[in-house]
C-alpha cells in the first residue's frame, strides 16, 4: 500500500540524503515535481550508488541485507512523480557491485508489487569504482554514454538532467529511508562504513547525529591506543584528533582509524594518489595542482608536510577554483591532517 502523503512524511522526518551533500530529502523531491509540472515533461528516477570513495560501503550493505525496504522506497517515489510520468528508472553502480547484486536485485525487482518499475528500469554500469563517475552530473554524462566530467551549474539536474528531463538524483540509501519512512520504521539513523585500526570493521546502524566517539564505543571499534580518525570519506573528510570526537560523522557516514604512529608520508602520499588517478582532467587547477602536488611530495616529502611555499598556493588553489567537488575536497584531508596532528605532534616533540 503506496502512502499518499509521502512527502510529508519525509519532511516530518526531516530525511535528508545520503550520498554525502545532507540536501534536504522533501526539497529535492519538490522541486523535481514543480519543474516536470512548470515544463510538461516526465520525469527521470536515477539511484545513484556508485560508491567510489574508499571506506564507504554502506549501500552495499542495504543492497545484501534490505532490498525490499529500498523497492519501497522507490515505489514512492514513482507514485509521488505519477507512474506515467516517469521516463525511466536508471540504477548507477559499478562493474564489482552489479557481478555481486544484480542477481538478488531482478529477483526482488521481478516481484508484483514492482511491476510498475520493471518496463521502466535500466541498469548502468561504471567500470571499477570511479570516483568521479558517483558525482550527480557526471553521472547522467555517464549514462548519456558521455565523458565522466561534471557539468556546469545550475541548471540543475533537478531543473535539467538526464535527456534535459527534470531528473531526481538519490543515494540508494535514502530510498531505502524513505521505505523506513513510509512504513513507520524510521528510527532517525542511518549507516556508518567503519575501517582501519579497529576491532570490527563493518557496517552499523546508529542514530543520524550521533558522535563519532559514541559510534566507536558502541561498535566497540573504541581503540586502545592513540590514534587519530577521517570522517566522510577516506579521501575526502576531515581528519580530526581524539579530542575532537564529539561530532557527527556527516558526508558519507564513514570513519577510518589511523594508528597514532602512522608514517605521515604514508597517510598523504595515498590522498595524493587517489587525487592523482581520480582527476577527470576537465579543469587546470585539479587536473595540473593534483599532479604538481604529487611531484612536489615525491621529490621532498618532509618538505612538502610544512604545507608551506607552492604547497600551500596548490592547496588553496584548488579550494578557490576547482570545478567541482572532486578537486575542491583535498583540501580538506590535507589541511585538517595539517592542522590537527601535525601541528599538534610537532609543538610536543618541539
Ligand atoms: S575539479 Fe577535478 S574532477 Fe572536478 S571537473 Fe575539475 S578536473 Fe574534473
Amino acid at each position: 500500500m503506496l502512502s499518499k502523503n509521502v512527502l510529508n512524511l519525509i519532511k516530518k522526518a526531516k530525511l535528508r540524503g545520503r550520498g554525502g551533500a545532507d540536501f534536504p530529502v522533501d526539497l529535492k523531491w519538490q522541486s523535481v515535481k514543480n519543474q516536470a509540472e512548470k515544463s510538461g515533461q516526465s520525469v527521470a528516477i536515477v539511484i545513484n550508488c556508485s560508491e567510489g570513495e574508499p571506506g564507504v560501503f554502506k549501500d552495499a550493505h542495504v543492497l545484501e541485507n534490505y532490498l525490499p525496504e529500498f523497492f519501497l522506497g522507490l515505489r514512492h517515489a514513482v507514485e509521488f512523480f505519477s507512474k506515467e510520468k516517469v521516463f525511466g528508472i536508471y540504477f548507477f553502480t559499478s562493474t564489482d557491485y552489479a557481478k555481486e547484486f544484480l542477481p538478488k536485485i531482478e529477483k526482488e525487482l521481478n516481484k508484483n508489487e514492482n511491476s510498475a518499475l520493471q518496463k521502466r528500469w535500466h541498469n548502468h554500469l561504471k567500470s571499477g569504482h570511479s570516483y568521479i563517475s558517483g558525482e550527480e552530473s557526471a553521472l547522467l554524462n555517464v549514462i548519456e554514454f558521455s565523458l565522466a566530467e561534471p557539468r556546469l551549474k545550475p541548471p540543475y539536474p533537478s531543473e535539467k538532467g538526464l535527456f534535459g528531463l527534470p531528473t531526481l538524483v538519490n543515494n540508494l540509501e535514502t530510498f531505502y529511508n524513505v521505505g523506513l519512512v513510509v512504513s513507520g520504521k524510521f528510527k532517525k539513523e542511518r549507516f556508518y562504513s567503519i575501517t582501519g585500526a579497529v576491532k570490527n570493521p563493518g557496517v552499523y546502524p546508529g542514530l543520524e547525529d550521533a558522535n563519532i566517539e559514541d559510534i566507536l564505543k558502541s561498535t566497540n571499534n573504541f581503540p586502545f591506543t592513540d590514534f587519530f580518525v577521517i570522517v566522510g570519506g577516506d579521501m575526502s573528510g576531515e581528519v580530526l584528533n581524539q579530542k575532537q570526537l564529539k561530532r557527527p560523522v556527516g558526508g558519507a557516514g564513514s570513519i577510518r582509524v589511523y594508528p597514532a604512529k602512522i608514517n605521515p608520508r604514508q597517510v598523504v602520499r595515498e590522498w595524493l594518489d587517489f587525487y592523482v588517478a581520480e582527476t577527470c582532467g576537465h579543469c587546470t587547477p585539479c587536473r595540473e595542482g593534483t599532479f604538481r602536488l604529487l611531484e612536489l611530495f615525491k621529490k621532498d616529502p618532509d618538505d612538502f608536510l610544512k604545507f608551506k611555499g607552492e604547497v600551500r598556493n596548490l592547496i588553496d588553489n584548488l579550494s578557490v577554483s576547482s570545478f567541482c567537488a572532486l578537486g575542491a575536497s583535498l583540501p580538506t584531508p590535507l589541511n585538517s591532517y595539517a592542522k590537527n596532528i601535525l601541528k599538534i605532534k610537532n609543538s610536543k616533540n618541539s
